[in-house]
């Protein structure tokens, strides 16, 4: 079998941190409007900007062959996008030595009830389901139009497929703060793993940011009020730092881009849908692999070389700082572009 030791084939940056894991936004688009993801009237792009399945598939097949074992599916909403299995399945056929140890997806859940079971077949086993609340009315505010039930009953299905559920949940000041202990209760009893995560300067969402920014150290000790929160050394490969809450065996992480800097132990990187790299969430710098996707001169081997000269300039770190002067996003793009 191939040595896919990253020490000798596969991808190390300038830091000697090996790169390993994948996120993929396989498109813009969503079927909600977040507040503190997109605006309102967001516009989409054009389908010919947009990498095809195939061109999404050829392009992860690479990573994998440079020793990629982790590749999570997000977006916009990864499971809007037209024949999405195609590439989940042949995705999952590559999960095995030598291959992926993972494949995952992180999902609004409206479509799951509709592709809970389809995921598991493909060899997805679990995912993350992002829900800021468990209050119906607050759910509608902040994702301007959805329906609660949609996403609960996508959850269970996701539960009753096989799949072990993560609920993602962006902390925001005045709007969900007062409802942690009540879903890491629901957590708890359902057996989700919750994950809190501070709100970044991301892009344009026409409003102001510095009123929704809640520091998660400030969560966690109110939180601790409450639950017994043990230190956990559980990892998933991703920026979260784990606790474990003894009454309910629950698990809780905290993603904190924002007052703590976890970019040391940075190994990912992100693709857009339009098949630019971001070697950093919280940078600008990007390489372009659309045109040599699209260039028949450019063979599998060409397409490696490139991947291995992008990792090459990936940056130390972000330095985030929500501007309260300015009120500008740190970085211009959508969380929904780069993928979260
Ligand atoms: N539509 C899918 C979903 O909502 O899970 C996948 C894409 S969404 C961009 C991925 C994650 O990014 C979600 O958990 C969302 O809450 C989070 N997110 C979006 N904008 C963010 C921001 N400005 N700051 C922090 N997290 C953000
Ligand atoms: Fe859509 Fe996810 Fe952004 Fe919400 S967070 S608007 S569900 S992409």
């Amino acid at each position: 079998m191939q040595d896919l030791d990253p020490s000798t084939t596969g991808l190390i940056d300038p830091f000697g941190r090996a790169v390993t894991y994948l996120r993929v936004s396989v498109t813009d688009r969503c079927d909600l409007r977040c507040v503190y993801c997109m605006a309102e009237d967001m516009t989409f792009l054009p389908k010919k900007e947009i990498l095809s399945l195939e061109e999404l598939d050829r392009l992860c097949g690479a990573f994998i062959g440079l020793g990629t074992d982790k590749i999570r599916l997000t977006g916009g909403e990864p499971l809007v996008r037209k024949g999405m299995m195609t590439l989940v399945r042949s995705l999952g056929a590559r999960i095995g030595p030598g291959g992926l140890r993972e494949l995952t997806v992180t999902t609004n859940g409206t479509q799951l009830t509709k592709m809970a079971e389809d995921l598991y077949a493909a060899g997805v086993r679990r995912i993350n389901v992002s829900m800021d609340t468990l209050d119906p009315a607050a759910f509608t505010a902040l994702t301007r139009w959805g329906k609660i039930e949609q996403t609960l009953d996508g959850i269970f299905a996701a539960k009753a497929a096989g799949l072990a559920v993560k609920i993602n949940a962006v902390a925001l000041k005045g709007v969900n703060e007062h409802e942690f202990d009540r879903m890491v209760a629901w957590c708890g009893e359902h057996g989700f793993d919750l994950c809190l995560i501070e709100t970044m300067p991301l892009g344009d969402i026409g409003g102001d940011r510095t009123d929704q920014y809640l520091p998660l150290s400030l969560v966690r000790s109110r939180l601790r009020q409450s639950w017994t929160l043990e230190d956990s050394d559980y990892a998933t490969g991703g920026p979260a730092r784990y606790v474990t809450v003894k009454e309910t065996g629950g698990r809780i992480g905290f993603i904190t881009p924002m007052t703590h800097n976890f970019c040391e132990s940075c190994n990912r990187v992100r693709l857009t849908c339009t098949g630019t790299l971001f070697m950093c969430l919280g940078q600008d710098d990007a390489a372009e692999f659309r045109d040599l996707l699209r260039d028949p001169s450019v063979d599998d081997a060409g397409l490696a070389q490139a991947i291995r000269d992008a990792i090459t300039r990936k940056p130390k770190g972000h330095d985030f700082v929500i501007d309260r002067r300015h009120k500008r996003p740190a970085v211009a793009r959508h969380m929904s572009m780069t993928g979260g």
